[in-house]
């Protein structure tokens, strides 16, 4: 366990944007983790970090951040189908993710590249290229902040959505996930490849894990900017849900408009387009821009504040409302 006060962040957010935390705090025991809590006087408001690649720090973080490092991958259940792995939160999810192709363990692929840690990865249900986390997931186990109790809570019970799950709302800032279970697929004919890139691709091709991981991996390549080169966080915001008489509305007015039916009522809309179709393509202001290659994407060329990336993001959430009357929510958590 290491504390260090007055901590710089820069290299523990994906934005990199250099704000400071009162208290950092590394962990990579669970048992480390118990006892630095039960000492804290928990007056200090606490955040737990994994990558750090959905949050903007916009201010100096005045509370205590854990970043929770517990390694470990360890096969507990298996039949003839299904294996059953628990995942220590600290773990790189791509890590785990190379470890599933490796072992020909099916139903992680589609999520391959993802940044992060696996902790992580319950709180907004990652998902990418048809596959959520929830389609994959068992259940996880956690540490309650208030009471120091544990848990573990099935998939009903995290209540995934999209982009969403109970670590957004109900147990917002409540809980520490220590790690997660998942159920992969022993199957070799179980493929998910409907999304256009993955389709066009390798449809007709005799496939496996490792033909769609890599595929994956070389569209991310290709589509997203790698923080390293360029901070960012992904996707700024939601893709926006919209009912059947907005969607008729859009369509009316916008016959081009890209969407996707989730049921009788409901449409998901592309932001990417939204913001596309406002003229922000190539708009950079100071070191703040989008990516050219996705919309979606906010990027920071260099020295950009969290401020003024906030300041942009809330410049095309404006321009979005004006000219379509549709609200933009953030995917990132803003702090
Ligand atoms: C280039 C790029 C591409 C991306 N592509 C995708 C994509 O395709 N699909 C997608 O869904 N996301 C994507 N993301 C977003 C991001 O990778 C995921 O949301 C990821 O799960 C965040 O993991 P993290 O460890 O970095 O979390 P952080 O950013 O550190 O934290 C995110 C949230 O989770 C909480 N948290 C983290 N760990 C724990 C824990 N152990 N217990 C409790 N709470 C915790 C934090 O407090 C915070 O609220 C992308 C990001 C980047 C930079």
């Amino acid at each position: 366990m290491e504390v260090v006060r007055n901590c710089s962040l820069k290299k523990f957010n994906t934005f990199n944007v250099d704000e400071k935390a009162k208290v950092l705090v590394e962990i990579d025991k669970v048992g480390d983790l118990f006892t630095f809590l039960s000492k804290e006087n928990q007056k200090d408001k606490m955040l737990v970090l994994g990558g750090g690649s959905n949050i903007l720090f916009t201010k100096s973080y005045e509370g205590i951040i854990i970043s929770l490092k517990n390694k470990g991958i360890e096969l507990i259940d298996e039949d003839e189908n299904n294996v059953l792995v628990e995942v220590s939160s600290g773990e790189s999810w791509n890590d785990f993710v190379l470890w599933a192709v490796e072992n020909n363990f099916g139903g992680v692929e589609n999520l391959s590249l993802i940044p992060g840690n696996v902790g992580a990865a319950p709180i907004q249900n990652i998902g990418a290229y048809g596959v959520e986390l929830k389609d994959i997931f068992h259940s996880c186990k956690g540490i309650m902040i208030d009471s120091l109790n544990e848990f573990e809570l099935t998939k009903e019970e995290c209540e995934f959505n999209y982009r969403s799950s109970i670590f957004k709302s109900t147990y917002k800032n409540k809980t520490i996930i220590t790690s997660v279970k998942l159920i992969l697929t022993k199957s070799k004919h179980n493929f998910n490849i409907e999304y256009k890139g993955l389709k066009e691709n390798l449809l007709g091709k005799e496939l496996t894990i490792k033909k769609i991981s890599d595929q994956v991996i070389r569209i991310r390549k290709s589509k997203l900017p790698d923080p390293k080169s360029y901070g960012n966080c992904g996707s700024f915001f939601k893709n926006p849900i919209v009912n059947i008489s907005k969607h008729e509305y859009l369509l009316n007015k916008f016959p081009d408009i890209p969407f996707f039916k989730i049921d009788n009522n409901n449409y998901k809309i592309s932001a990417a387009w939204l913001i596309d179709q406002c003229n922000f393509k190539n708009k950079k202001v100071k070191d703040v821009g989008v990516y050219s290659n996705q919309p979606l994407v906010i990027i920071n060329h260099g020295n950009a504040k969290g401020k003024d990336i906030l300041h942009f993001a809330n410049e095309i959430k404006g321009t979005v409302y004006g000219n379509f009357e549709i609200e933009l929510e953030e995917e990132v958590l803003i702090l």
